[in-house]
């Protein structure tokens, strides 16, 4: 593989997910591996500007492939939105002799480093980090799949007292923008009702199913809630509004907050991000630039950056479907 790229910067950027551990060891021994360096670059898009790098071998990243966060740190930075931020950037990873960059984050991030290909046609590769499972061109994000079933042990958990006091319990997860944490945990926890950005079940749907539910015998209900739902009203402001119409039940109020964000990534998490890393970094040394790297039907895909970060995947249909059966 004979290539112009000799050195590649990893980073993460953007909201932190577990597995990214799992995604920067993976870029670093594939370095090791074809024998070019490979520098890691903390905070982010900070952390280029400042020149904040690291250089790494295979030993560098011993140890991590099962921790969660990231060693190399991540972090939202202003000043890279700017040109002048971004020609600072550039100036360092010339001087540090950086031939390329992967990028591991979500959306935002793989804008910015489109931004700065089209400026300095500095070769780039993005790798999807978020818990959200958001992003077009690949059916995972690295960190989605730790994500949802730490959302389905706490409910678990939730469901143990909650069936002792028969009480309703309003779960609030991540999801500002799209559901598929709420609606794949929901559906893998048993939730009775599922509120999702995506579709306003609306209030009265709400009661109605927490009526029947009732009627039915069920001694405890589970309802998740994603943050960004439409109905119109927050947990605490659903918790008033269901005490208010059905005094039968107790209700209590469950925030999960960013415990989803941390923790061991799963194995399945691991071995995404082992493939990913892989194959960002063979693609850069076949002189690909501005793609994402993605998983469809088990396969690793690549996607230009451009049609990536146009929009945010839809929820599964058909799961819709299957979570109003499960409830019955
Ligand atoms: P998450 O999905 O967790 O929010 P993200 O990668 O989308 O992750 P953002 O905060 O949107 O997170 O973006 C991370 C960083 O990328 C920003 O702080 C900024 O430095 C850079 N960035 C985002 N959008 C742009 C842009 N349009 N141009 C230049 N840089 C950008």
């Amino acid at each position: 593989m004979a290539s112009e790229i000799k050195k590649i910067g990893v980073f993460t950027s953007g909201g932190d997910s577990p597995g990214m551990n799992s995604a920067i060891r993976s870029v670093v021994r594939t370095c090791a591996y074809l024998k070019i360096e490979c520098v890691g670059i903390y905070r982010g898009y900070e952390g280029m500007i400042d020149g904040d790098f690291k250089p790494m071998d295979a030993r560098s990243v011993n140890n991590i492939i099962n921790k969660g966060g990231t060693i190399l740190k991540s972090a939202r930075c202003e000043e890279f939105r700017t040109p002048e931020g971004r020609k600072k950037a550039h100036e360092q990873l010339k001087k540090a002799k950086i031939d390329a960059f992967v990028v591991i984050g979500g959306n935002g991030s793989f804008a910015g480093a489109l931004a700065f290909n089209e400026e300095f046609n500095f070769p780039i590769m993005g790798i999807p980090g978020t818990i959200d499972n958001d992003i077009l061109g690949s059916s995972y994000t690295i960190g989605f799949d730790t994500a949802i079933n730490t959302v389905v042990d706490v409910i678990d958990k939730i469901r143990d007292t909650a069936s002792s006091h028969n009480r309703l319990f309003f779960v609030e997860v991540m999801g500002r923008d799209v559901g598929h944490i709420a609606l794949n945990a929901g559906v893998g926890a048993g939730a009775e009702e599922i509120l999702i950005p995506e579709q306003n079940l609306g209030l009265e749907r709400l009661l109605d199913s927490l009526k029947r539910s009732k009627k039915s015998g069920k001694s405890s209900s589970i309802v998740i809630v994603a943050e960004g739902d439409k109905i119109g009203k927050n947990v605490f402001e659903l918790k008033e509004y269901v005490e208010e119409h059905l005094p039968i039940y107790d209700v209590r109020v469950s925030v999960l907050g960013h415990m989803q964000r941390g923790g061991n990534p799963t194995c399945f998490d691991r071995v995404l991000a082992s493939r990913m890393g892989v194959k960002a970094v063979e693609s850069l040394l076949e002189g690909k630039s501005n793609y994402m790297v993605g998983i469809r039907d088990t396969k690793l895909i690549l996607t230009p950056i451009s049609e990536a970060i146009k929009a945010h995947t839809e929820v599964d249909k058909e799961l819709i479907r299957v979570s109003d059966i499960m409830t019955t």
